[in-house]
């Protein structure tokens, strides 16, 4: 069956306005409730995919809190901090690594324009001092409370709706799906609008078929 064209046009919507050159990097955060938010920030930001390192066979839960966000941003596990790095950096990502020393530097002081990563720590420890030493930059949100630090998936949003205003003001989010190459475009369209049938055609190898203007699938013509 052909998806609703009011379903359709949302995913496009929501599509258009993705990117892939904002992202986040979390280390061992391992509350359920924390990654969900992070996550649902990054729905709500237009991140395309989030990054987590997940060492030890670790398997990431997400709870209510998600509100399905899970669906709808991509999720790349890093089996190590070096891979995560590594791989990160290769894609282009400056990494902002979160961190509460004396060295760090207040946020508001970089600009996120470009291939931007921020770097999360633990609930409990903050960023490994393996991670630390591998980040381009390191960086605080000035607090004047009596506690330590902010729940991690409240920094996260901070950081990455900081990211969204600059780009904002020098008119560089993304609206008509120049986010993301076409390609990418074409198969998480797919995926969002024919999540059951696209999983089949991963299975099988096949490429996805294309989808006409109401989200309807295209006949294959054989010649
Ligand atoms: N004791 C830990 C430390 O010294 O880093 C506190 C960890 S904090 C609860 C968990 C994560 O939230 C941190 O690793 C960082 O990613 C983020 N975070 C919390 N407060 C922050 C702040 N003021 N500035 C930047 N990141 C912060």
């Amino acid at each position: 069956m052909s998806i609703l064209p009011r379903r359709f046009e949302r995913i496009k919507n929501v599509l258009n306005c993705r990117m892939k050159n904002l992202t986040v990097l979390v280390e061992a955060v391992n509350k359920p409730h924390n990654l969900s938010a992070i996550l649902r920030t990054c729905d709500a930001a237009g991140i395309f995919e989030a990054n987590f390192i997940c060492e030890k066979d670790e398997v990431k839960t997400y709870n209510s809190t998600a509100q399905g966000s899970q669906k709808w941003v991509k999720l790349n596990n890093h089996e190590t901090k070096f891979s995560a790095v590594s791989e990160l950096k290769k894609k282009g990502f400056k990494l902002y690594g979160t961190t509460l020393n004396a060295s760090s530097t207040d946020y508001r002081h970089f600009d996120y324009s470009g291939n931007t990563c921020f770097v999360l720590g633990a609930e409990k420890w903050g960023l490994s001092d393996e991670l630390i030493s591998k980040v381009d930059e390191s960086i605080f949100i000035p607090m004047t409370g009596m506690v330590q630090s902010l729940n991690v998936s409240v920094a996260a949003s901070i950081l990455v709706f900081e990211a969204i205003r600059q780009r904002q003001s020098k008119n560089l989010l993304p609206f008509n799906g120049e986010g993301l190459s076409p390609k990418e475009y074409q198969n998480t369209l797919f995926e969002w609008s024919y999540p059951e049938l696209a999983s089949i055609y991963r299975k099988s190898g096949r490429e996805y078929p294309t989808l006409n203007h109401y989200g309807e699938i295209n006949k294959v013509v054989n010649s």
